[in-house]
Parts: structure tokens; sequence; C-alpha cells
């Protein structure tokens, strides 16, 4: 009920220290929104920061869907479902 919902998840939280740095979530956004399996074209974003410190971020056309987090067998990404 209330107002509608614009995007399937209310937010998409992530946990960078869990990263594996699989890009399994990048193949999984970039196939469902560009039809390629590319990173480049991915809506989610990963920053390397030496060998192990990563950070995860989302352009702005990130539209909230949860795919990424459905492809992240890490528990790096969290889709948070909205609560009413
Ligand atoms: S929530 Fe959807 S649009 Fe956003 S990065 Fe993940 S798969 Fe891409
Ligand atoms: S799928 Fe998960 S573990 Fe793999 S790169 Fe994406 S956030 Fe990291």
């Amino acid at each position: 009920m209330g107002e509608k919902k614009k995007t399937r998840f209310k937010e998409i939280k992530t946990h960078p220290e869990k990263c594996s740095a699989c890009i399994s979530c990048q193949l999984a956004c970039s196939f469902a929104y560009a039809k390629s399996f590319n990173p480049i074209k991915s809506r989610i974003i990963l920053n390397y920061i030496g060998d192990i410190e990563r950070e995860i971020s989302f352009s702005d056309d990130c539209i909230k869907c949860g795919i990424c987090a459905d492809h992240c067998n890490y528990g790096a990404i969290e889709a948070v479902a909205w609560s009413d």
C-alpha cells in the first residue's frame, strides 16, 4: 500500500569486505541491460585498491533490480526489500 514503488528493491547494500572480485555481478547486470557480458557496461562498479580491498558502487542508471545480488555467491551484495 502507500506510494507506488519505482524500484524492485528499496536499497542495494554492499559488503565489499566479502567481495572475491569474481565479477559475476557485473556480467549479470551487463547481460540483463546491455545484452553483453561486459563489465564496462555494467551498472555495478568495482574498484580495486591493491590486491585485497574493494569498493563497490553503482552508476546512476542502476534501477535496484537485485539481479547483481542474485548472482553474488559471497554475500557482498544485499538487496533490501521494501518493508510495506
Ligand atoms: S541492481 Fe540491477 S541495475 Fe543495479 S547494478 Fe544490480 S543488476 Fe545492475
Ligand atoms: S558477484 Fe559478489 S563477490 Fe563477485 S565481484 Fe560481484 S560483489 Fe564481488
